[in-house]
């Protein structure tokens, strides 16, 4: 909620609001909203930190070089923290946008951590060094790295879509707030075209199996307006079972799989007839559109 109002401020204001945050911040040193949770691949971990009310920064590593990228360093010292514990080698900071909430803790990490890359693709972020458009790659350690451009959230909004070198392996994809578990970001700086572009003909093409790190826990929240737009769909009610679970015992409810969002995400369903039929639309996008809307002033 409060990111969402701060977002929707001008961008000098938004700046001087995060300060003050994190004042408040350090001088209340609340509880983290999840659990740390650590997920092992084969060829990279996941290390989901919790940060701020429901934002989620991760930390990426090439388990052969132990070379590390986080996404959305928001919370630095939690960082630095986490990377010093596992003796990483800290190389690179994957900013998917310009929000304070995810680009807000960019320079002092810099910082903190002099001669990080940073990437992103919006001169609106702080530190940048690298600033990407859609298909850049680049490598932490041995993985790639691929750069997925999904602008509407906002007009610079990355994805990274991250992959081991084998054929056929592992793959994961960080979308910030383009896409969540079971919904997707405001449209602050773009289209529903954009999003659908965004959704549907980028994220929706990527393998099934890719792993979606998204950048805040809102999957009940989002899950509820899902069983509004099809109140019979039994993967809808399967997820908020779970997910109710997982938050009842404090643990984050990412990752998801990109063939699973396919089942139960409005969002990524504007083709389907029962989500078409809800928005009383017979077009794809106009749908996206309409959903989005609904959404928007939904109170639960
Ligand atoms: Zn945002």
């Amino acid at each position: 909620m409060l990111a969402r109002f701060v977002n929707s401020l001008p961008f000098g204001l938004s700046q001087q609001i995060t300060k003050l945050y994190f004042q408040a911040l350090v001088r209340n040193q609340r509880e983290a909203h999840s659990l740390i949770e650590h997920h092992q691949y084969k060829k990279m971990d996941v290390k989901i930190l919790p940060a701020l009310q429901d934002n989620y920064m991760y930390l990426i590593v090439d388990k052969t070089t132990k070379e590390a990228a986080i996404v959305d360093p928001v919370e630095p010292k939690t960082v630095l923290k986490a990377v010093q514990e596992q003796g990483l080698k800290l190389t690179s900071v994957l900013t998917t946008h310009h929000h304070w909430d995810h680009a807000g803790g960019n320079e002092e990490l810099v910082k903190l951590h002099p001669g990080l890359e940073v990437y992103g693709g919006d001169d609106r972020i702080g530190a940048l060094t690298n600033k990407v458009e859609h298909n850049t790659r680049f490598n932490i350690g041995h993985l790639n790295v691929q750069c997925l451009f999904t602008p509407c959230h906002t007009s610079g909004h990355i994805c990274y879509f991250v992959t081991s070198p084998e054929e056929g392996n592992e793959s994961v994809v960080f979308t910030g707030d383009t896409l969540f578990l079971g919904g997707c970001g405001r449209f602050f700086e773009g289209t529903a075209d954009q999003m659908y572009r965004a959704l549907i003909t980028v994220l929706g093409t990527l393998p099934d199996h890719t792993k979606v790190f998204c950048g805040h826990e809102y999957t009940l929240q989002n899950l509820k307006f899902a069983s509004h737009v099809e109140p019979s769909n039994e993967e809808v009610k399967k997820k908020i079972e779970w997910s109710t679970e997982r938050r009842q015992e404090g643990l984050p409810t990412v990752p998801s799989t990109i063939a699973e969002e396919k089942l139960y995400n409005p969002f990524m369903r504007v083709t389907q007839p029962t989500v078409m039929k809800f928005a009383n639309c017979t077009d794809a996008i106009q749908t996206m559109k309409t959903i989005r809307s609904f959404k928007d002033s939904f109170k639960g």
